[in-house]
């Protein structure tokens, strides 16, 4: 028997930004001739691989920021930056970031425990299996848990971020449907000030973000990937596979005068 397809909120988001972009990042495999490393890829996961050792009870190598400190320089990725200097300079900002994270999380009154760091669930809605990789869950009391996220490129975070935020619900709605005993809450940490905001969705919310998943995952999964149009949208100015459209005459037609690129143009000719 096949196996069930999956989603996850990285899929949901990326075909809601672009049906293209999801055809070339997950289906077809011209796509992966086009993908850049990003610098701000490399510069999150280096911090979470930090804050995973540091937050993982079982982990006794990371307690302090010089510990901090030197596990970010075994686990940095330099994929991406435009120059070593820019490297460095992010770098730099890296141990910044740490030294005030851990800083801010030792001043602070202990909240219950964390019970799992870098945890991935799933739960089966029928025509898919939804999956969500949740950077930490910690028990804050008996019965209530609180997923953690961080934000390494954010200064603050507001309520209604989070709540408009479909990988926190998507967590959210995956670990009520798996323990339903439970309260769930989510919460996004900005690395860069240590601001952070929380959420519980209710189980009306939940309902409906469940409906809209299975909406959306049913448009994805019916998809025909052949005929995907690509149209003009702000984001294809930083978009990977940008060459892979350019040609299409589709897509040159919905190139708004604003936005035309002459080179792009005439290559449609
Ligand atoms: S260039 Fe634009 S239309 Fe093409 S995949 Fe990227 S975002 Fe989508």
């Amino acid at each position: 028997m096949p196996r069930k397809k999956s989603l996850s909120p990285t899929k949901i988001t990326t075909y809601l930004a672009c049906p293209v972009k999801y055809r070339y990042t997950y289906i077809d495999p011209r796509g992966k001739l086009y993908l850049r490393a990003k610098s701000y890829y490399s510069f999150g996961t280096s911090l979470h691989r930090v804050l995973e050792r540091f937050h993982d009870s079982a982990d006794t190598g990371v307690a302090t920021t010089e510990e901090a400190v030197a596990a970010l320089e075994e686990s940095w990725i330099d994929a991406g930056y435009e120059s070593a200097e820019d490297m460095m300079d992010a770098f730099g900002e890296g141990k910044e970031i740490l030294v005030r994270h851990i800083a801010a999380e030792q001043a602070r009154p202990k909240e219950g425990r964390t019970l799992f760091v870098e945890k991935t669930y799933q739960v089966d809605l029928g025509p898919f299996v939804l999956l969500g990789r949740i950077d930490r869950i910690d028990e804050i009391a008996e019965g209530k848990w609180r997923v953690v996220d961080y934000k390494s490129g954010r200064e603050t975070v507001s309520e209604d971020e989070i709540r408009n935020d479909p990988a926190m619900g998507i967590y959210q709605l995956i670990l009520k449907r798996k323990f339903p005993e439970n309260q769930i809450s989510a919460q996004i940490v900005a690395l860069k000030s240590n601001d952070r905001a929380e959420v519980s969705l209710s189980e009306s919310e939940l309902e409906q973000l469940e409906s809209d998943i299975l909406s959306i995952g049913g448009q994805i999964l019916a998809s025909d990937w052949d005929d995907v149009v690509p149209k003009w949208k702000p984001l294809c100015d930083s978009c990977d596979f940008r060459p892979l459209c350019s040609h299409n005459p589709d897509y040159i037609d919905s190139i708004p005068v604003s936005a035309a690129d002459p080179n792009e143009l005439s290559t449609g000719n």
